[in-house]
């Protein structure tokens, strides 16, 4: 299956569709081509054209309602770029700011990335009674954020190359 990356009008990542949705947006003078692919083309009806990888929307689509990303482990380290939010080296552990123990609970708010060594100092403890500050709040991901982590998951390989300004590593 080779999805196309719909981005608005406006740039912003949307979605993703099928090859023939995308050359059909693209026919119908409802979106551009923004990347093709290097080598293939298709045909359609009469018209020949690029494999289109990401196709811009021609018109602004007001989205009134996109499901948040749900929380994962990988999903933490990839919004916190594999950075722990103690000490800013790579991280390959999730922590709970505050601990399950107490009630903390599996969500975007409430888990950062750490490395091996400040998770297990911080152990039981919250931030303020291990003496560890957080260099950075944690966030809920944007929908575009979002979106990124579902491509990511969806498309190990085939990131666009306009992402790529982004360096996504995997979790060791
Ligand atoms: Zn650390």
């Amino acid at each position: 299956m080779r999805d196309t990356l719909v981005l608005n009008s406006s740039f912003e990542p949307l979605s993703t569709v099928t090859l023939n949705r995308a050359v059909v947006l693209v026919l119908q003078d409802k979106a551009v081509v923004e990347q093709a692919h290097p080598a293939l083309r298709v045909r359609a009806a009469a018209v020949e054209l690029p494999v289109p990888r990401v196709i811009r929307l021609c018109r602004f689509v007001r989205v009134p309602f996109r499901r948040q990303a749900p929380w994962s482990r990988r999903g933490v380290l990839m919004r916190d770029q594999h950075r722990c939010a103690y000490c800013g080296r790579r991280a390959t552990t999730v922590d709970h700011v505050v601990p399950r123990s107490r009630g903390g609970s599996d969500s975007w708010l409430n888990t950062v990335a750490s490395c091996a060594e400040d998770n297990h100092r911080k152990a039981d403890r919250t931030p303020e009674q291990a003496g560890m500050p957080l260099l950075h709040q944690p966030f809920v991901p944007s929908p575009a954020d979002a979106m990124l982590l579902s491509l990511r998951a969806a498309e190990r390989s085939e990131l666009p190359s306009w992402l790529s300004g982004t360096p996504i590593r995997s979790a060791a």
